[in-house]
């Protein structure tokens, strides 16, 4: 299990950086609104949006993610079937098309957490008011 207070445990669990109580998504990865974010934490206050276009920077995270389940899903195939080059290929689009949503959503929460740290006495705070 991945302790409250980690970076970590704000990814895995799509989190607020600074309380990990706030959720950073409105719906679930699969459903129709999969990347609409509430503009601020519904726990601690913290703006999802600090600057305009602030996630820009998220699709280097991306990026880094894509060549990870790339690299991941090749090493996976070579070991395990040893496939031609031809369904190595559509296994890897496939799956990146599949994993979209989750590689998407985790490249903005990976990059928020960048600029954020856990903060124990957000966490603990009802609802602080901030404007
Ligand atoms: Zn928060």
């Amino acid at each position: 299990m991945i302790a409250k207070g980690t970076k970590l445990y704000s990814i895995i669990h799509y989190k607020c950086p600074r309380c990990h109580n706030g959720d950073l998504f409105l719906s679930a990865a699969y459903s129709k609104n999969f990347m609409k974010m509430p503009d601020r934490c519904s726990h601690c206050g913290l703006s999802y949006q600090p600057e305009p276009s602030f996630y820009t920077g998220a699709m280097y995270v991306s990026y880094a993610l894509q060549v990870a389940l790339f690299t991941t899903v090749y090493v996976a195939l070579r070991v395990l079937f040893n496939p031609s080059m031809v369904a190595y290929i559509i296994t890897t689009i496939v799956a990146a098309v599949l994993l979209l949503p989750v590689t998407l959503r985790l490249s903005r929460t990976i990059y928020i957490n960048f600029f954020y740290r856990y903060r124990p006495e957000f966490d603990h705070a009802d609802k602080i008011e901030q404007p």
